[in-house]
């Protein structure tokens, strides 16, 4: 079971000593960034636990209570209001979830929760329940899991995953046994993009290498649309290094300004921040194979040739600190003028 997961060898050799030795917690706290498999392998620990027909302690993946696991698609809120009160059941009625609800998870799950961890298992020899992205618990939320927490039924099992623990109340963090998940080599994610989802052999070392360790994450770039911010910004920085050419950085700039909205001005940052620094690595020498852009490697080493490291230094503050004052709803259009001005300054 676990074999077919990606990656996080270590969190797979604990948690299979921690079922060997029949002394699961019982409350895990898995973190790491996201979309790096927390669920699956909550879900997996799960099926471990619930399976009618055990290989070792690991799950068997084939008996009726593994393929309903399997099976469980844990529906998104519908369109009822009081969906979100719920805790969400999978297709076991010893597993189920709890997670947000536009960005909240309210204490009437919490309750259900609570309360259900005191049943005994219906058909399995344990009750698992998960809170995905616990963080977003409120307060009412969080003090009813700590109830739950304090006197745990010996079958009933909590899993909870967030990106962020510093975020839960220390008290929650306490009562857990945390389990921290690593991001994902870019050459795994790479194998899986293209074996797994049949990405394009073209695209997949891109995206492996920009999903920073996650295959959520890489599943989620939209590849074309990456090409297109990145050319936009590889013409910036020729601008800046190559030609001087002042005109085009008043184009860019309305370009750049042209966003839909925050979060799409932000990504085309992100971009021009790979960018720099992968130039900025070719500047210093460092292997073609350890940067992001690989596809756009000639380009990026003409620019590298023109940027002393300095100055690349001096473009990445730059960034930060436009980030920082997006913060305030600043007019997108000054400020990528702004921009523009003072890293052809810099
Ligand atoms: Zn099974």
């Amino acid at each position: 079971m676990f074999s077919k997961l990606l990656g996080n060898e270590e969190v797979k050799e604990s948690l299979k000593r921690l079922l060997t030795s029949g002394r699961l917690p019982g409350s895990l706290l898995f973190t790491g960034e996201e979309g790096i498999g927390k669920k699956l392998f909550a879900l997996e620990v799960a099926k471990a636990l619930v399976c009618r027909n055990r290989v070792g302690v690991e799950a068997c993946d084939q008996c009726p209570a593994c393929k309903r696991i399997d099976a469980s698609t844990f529906p998104p809120f519908g369109k009822l209001d009081d969906d979100k009160e719920r805790m969400i059941w999978s297709e076991h009625a010893d597993v189920a979830m709890v997670r947000p609800y536009k960005q909240i998870i309210r204490v009437t799950p919490m309750r259900e929760l609570e309360r259900e961890a005191n049943f005994r298992p219906f058909e399995g020899a344990a009750r698992v329940f998960i809170v995905e992205d616990a963080e977003y618990m409120n307060d009412q939320a969080a003090n009813a899991l700590l109830k739950t927490l304090e006197e745990p039924p010996a079958t009933s099992h909590l899993i909870l995953t967030t990106p962020n623990p510093t975020a839960l109340l220390a008290t929650i963090r306490s009562r857990c046994q945390i389990i921290r998940f690593a991001p994902l080599a870019a050459e795994t994610i790479e194998e899986f993009l293209v074996k797994e989802k049949k990405v394009p052999e073209s695209d997949a070392p891109l995206l492996a290498r920009t999903s920073r360790g996650s295959i959520g994450r890489a599943l989620n770039v939209n590849i074309d649309d990456y090409r297109k911010r990145r050319q936009s910004m590889i013409t910036v920085l020729k601008a800046l290094t190559l030609t001087g050419d002042r005109v085009q950085l008043l184009h860019s700039s309305e370009e750049l300004a042209a966003a839909k909205d925050r979060a799409d001005y932000e990504q085309t940052l992100d971009v021009l921040e790979s960018l720099i620094r992968d130039a900025w690595a070719l500047g210093l020498g460092g292997p073609a194979q350890a940067i992001v852009n690989k596809d756009a490697l000639s380009d990026l080493q003409n620019i590298a040739n023109e940027l002393p490291s300095a100055r690349a230094a001096a473009w990445l503050k730059e960034i930060e600190e436009l980030r920082g004052a997006l913060e305030v709803n600043l007019n997108r259009k000054i400020a990528s003028d702004g921009l523009m001005m003072k890293l052809a300054a810099a």
